[in-house]
């Protein structure tokens, strides 16, 4: 349910809202607009018990939220969220460009991918230093060592961060040294780790799940911004279908569909989503055509001797050129990219 307060209300009326809700056994998140304060109630109560709010001063109307979701609604929220994070915007104008390997494997292999993806025009570095692999004998990443490295590398070029947590225990740990988290496919509804990672309140990227729906992955941020945390970034990287061409399909119409039904930002991943360098480019241009707030692609110094996902990976060339052919198709949608 949605509480709109009317134009002028004062902040002691929404605060006096606020009580009431809290006292019906619902949650309240008050949205400061130009004109027009409207408060969040959610809770699984029956909508009936609102009717009390109805006649308090400074109420204009309640308005019902359709959807499932409710926090992470266009419904509730009509403009657009927009995350921060040291200096780099998610979600505005400007594209986002999120660029790095699949994994840390050493110190000059990261370094050397910060390098290139920053002087191309990359404005976050990524990295693994938690794998969830497939397989339990492939490469399971550095873990602290990575994080380290993350870090120091951040410092030399001034990229922000953002790298995985797998694990409820490493929550705190991830969150010590990187800007956003990662919530990988695999995890997507792992619901403890969506609650341990928003209580952090650094920015969560969340991938959608090998199989889930744009509502199931909707309803997983809802998970995030009910334990308080607002900032989080959506991320299609491909879902399973019936076609073993691509290792995954990237779903474009999820773009369209995640900006009319939500306010939170989404990139798309290129890279997981057809496990193909050679593909990587059209579809980040697809992407940004479509709408998505920016990409995340894998780019490692040399894809051949690469520990994961090497198929997948750009070579510092090939990146080059893909950013130089995304500018066109950003200025043809109204955005810009560096
Ligand atoms: C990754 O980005 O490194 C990754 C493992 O992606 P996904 O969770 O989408 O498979
Ligand atoms: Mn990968």
């Amino acid at each position: 349910m949605i509480v709109v307060m009317q134009p002028g209300a004062t902040q002691e009326q929404v605060r006096e809202v606020e009580q009431r809700l809290r006292e019906l056994g619902f949650k309240s998140h008050p949205i400061y607009g130009e004109e027009k304060t409207v408060i969040g109630a959610v809770g699984d109560k029956k909508v009936l018990s609102l009717e009390a709010i109805i006649n308090l001063p400074g109420v204009e109307k309640l308005v019902p939220i359709m959807k499932p979701y409710k926090l992470v609604s266009r419904e509730l929220k009509k403009v657009k969220t927009v995350v921060e994070v040291r200096g780099v915007t998610i979600g505005g104008e400007q594209l986002v460009v999120m660029a790095g390997p699949c994994a840390v494997e050493s110190w000059e292999q990261l370094i050397e991918a910060a390098w290139v993806v920053k002087e191309a025009g990359a404005q976050v570095l990524r990295g693994g230093a938690f794998k969830p692999r497939t397989s339990p004998y492939a490469f399971q990443g550095l873990e602290e060592k990575g994080l380290e490295m993350l870090a120091r590398a951040r410092e030399e070029t001034g990229l922000p961060i953002v790298t995985e947590a797998v694990d409820t225990r490493d929550v705190t740990l991830v969150a010590h040294y990187t800007d956003i988290i990662q919530i990988g496919a695999r995890n997507m509804q792992n619901f403890q780790l969506l609650r341990e990672a928003g209580l952090t309140g650094k920015p969560i990227l969340l991938k959608r799940g090998l199989a889930a729906t744009v509502e199931e992955w909707l309803m997983a941020a809802e998970y995030i911004m009910a334990a308080g945390n607002p900032q989080v970034i959506l991320c299609e990287r491909g879902i399973r279908t019936y076609e073993n061409a691509t290792r995954n399909t990237v779903d474009i119409s999820a773009v369209p569909l995640i900006r009319e039904n939500s306010h939170l930002p989404i990139i798309v991943d290129p890279s997981h989503g057809t496990g193909s360098w050679k593909l990587v480019t059209p579809m980040a241009r697809a992407a940004v055509a479509a709408g998505a707030d920016g990409v995340m692609v894998e780019v490692h110094p040399d894809p051949s001797r690469a520990l994961c996902d090497g198929p997948q990976s750009l070579h510092p060339d090939t990146f080059k050129r893909m950013m130089a052919e995304l500018e066109p198709v950003a200025g043809a949608v109204g955005r810009t990219l560096l």
